[in-house]
């Protein structure tokens, strides 16, 4: 066999499948019709609706959330809780829909994550019934917005010790605090607070229409523009005993949240990965530089197969965990090396792919910059890469070493 001959094991040159750049693997083999067709319909919608206006939201700094209410209509929101008027889909249906939203922008696929893993979870999962019918069939259907508020101003990578409070007032709860970088924030209308209490860290789920709570937005992003993430500020907010979780104390709460979105977030990386390879691959076919392709000449054909390469494992260790999940073996270390691993190559596939795209590789022109700065964004939300190292670490050396 020579150098360049490209046969492989069986497929003999007469019955050669053809080589699918954006598939090199044929990953799509893997998939179950019911999964391809929550693919295509989401690739469809983000084409028609997201890709016509994106560079306008994102430069404008604004999230249409008239167009994002239609992901209700595709049983998108909470689409893997079963239930309570959600969609009841698999995982890996779930992680395909966060990739081909995260294709388009990562905003649209945040505020998927937000509403389904970080604000619907925690009710489906340590909700008492009543407030599972009350709030989970409106926020599948999108009439009520949710948003997660953990981080604070003072507290980020270490949750544990924030400062948000709730008290007990007779029967009710008294709540108290700042939350910082609340996506979906401005535009919620229920916030999942937590609060540390006498018994330990608890969810509330707070109306944002309560007296003494209000939400800022934060102004001047370069990153993830077209979405709203604000400040939560709470001020003697007065909740009913119906307002707090029954399910769980402690930070098993947030964190089994954060495990759900972030398994989201190791197939949306391949998302924008794939579109900054895609434009990069065509981009390299059809601009001209010393009466060639640059395309052709080596260095751009070495950036283009290393993006292929990490695309390639990265998007087989999406589908590897997302069936591990439906599985019910997934642990939530194996969902860190997936984040720390696919967000941290989205990136590098992003900078490589600015680099083939010359000067125009910085405007909004291509979606390669937008993508690029998403993913800024994406590498500190849900634990920031430092922290999954040390999950990590941890997980294979028995040693922590966060403190
Ligand atoms: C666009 C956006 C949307 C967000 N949405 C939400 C949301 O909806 N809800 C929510 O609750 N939060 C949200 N966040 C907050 C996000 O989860 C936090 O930003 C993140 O957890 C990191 O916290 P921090 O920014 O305070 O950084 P810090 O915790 O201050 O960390 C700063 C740096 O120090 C490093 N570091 C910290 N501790 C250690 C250690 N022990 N060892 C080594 N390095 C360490 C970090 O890795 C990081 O590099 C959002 C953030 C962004 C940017």
């Amino acid at each position: 066999m020579s150098a360049t001959d490209t046969r492989a094991g069986a497929a003999t040159a007469a019955a050669r499948p053809a080589v699918k750049p954006l598939d090199f693997l044929d990953l799509d083999a893997l998939l179950t019709d019911e999964e391809r067709l929550v693919r295509e319909t989401v690739r469809q919608w983000v084409q028609e609706r997201v890709m016509p206006g994106i560079d306008g939201w994102f430069e404008r700094g604004e999230f249409p959330l008239e167009v994002a209410r239609e992901l209700a209509g595709m049983g998108l929101l909470g689409m893997h809780l079963t239930g309570y008027g959600s969609a009841g889909t698999n995982a890996v249906s779930y992680g395909l829909a966060c990739l081909e939203l995260e294709a388009g922008d990562a905003g649209f696929r945040s505020f998927v994550s937000v509403q389904g893993s970080l604000a619907m979870f925690p009710i489906w999962k340590f909700g008492s019934e009543e407030q599972k019918q009350e709030w989970l069939p409106k926020m599948a259907a999108g009439e009520v917005i949710g948003c997660f508020g953990l981080t604070e101003p003072d507290f980020g990578s270490d949750p544990a010790h924030m400062r948000t409070s709730a008290r007990r007032d007779g029967s009710d709860w008294v709540l108290n605090g700042t939350k910082m970088w609340i996506t979906n924030g401005g535009i919620a209308d229920v916030a999942i607070v937590w609060a540390r209490t006498d018994e330990g860290i608890r969810g509330f789920i707070v109306p944002t229409d309560s007296k003494g709570f209000s939400a800022k937005n934060i102004e001047r992003k370069l990153s993830l523009r077209a979405s709203v993430t604000s400040e939560l500020i709470l001020d003697d907010v007065r909740l009913p005993d119906g307002g707090v979780l029954p399910g769980v104390t402690g930070m098993r709460g947030p964190l089994s949240c954060l495990d759900e979105a972030r398994f989201g977030i190791v197939w949306a990386a391949m998302g924008a990965a794939r579109a900054c390879y895609q434009c990069a691959l065509d981009y390299s076919k059809s601009r001209v530089q010393f009466g060639k392709p640059i395309g052709s000449f080596q260095l751009t054909q070495e950036k283009l197969v290393n993006m292929l390469l990490e695309l390639s494992k990265g998007s087989l260790l999406a589908l590897h965990l997302g069936r591990m999940k439906d599985d019910g073996r997934l642990l939530s270390e194996q969902v860190s090396l997936g984040k720390l691993n696919n967000v941290r190559e989205a990136l590098r596939i992003a900078r490589e792919a600015r680099t083939i795209l010359g000067a125009n590789g910085i405007t909004l022109e291509y979606p390669v910059i937008r993508h690029m700065n998403n993913l800024e964004s994406v590498l500190t939300y849900e634990g920031t890469s430092e922290i999954h190292t040390l999950i990590l670490g941890q997980a294979i050396t028995g040693l922590q070493a966060f403190e």
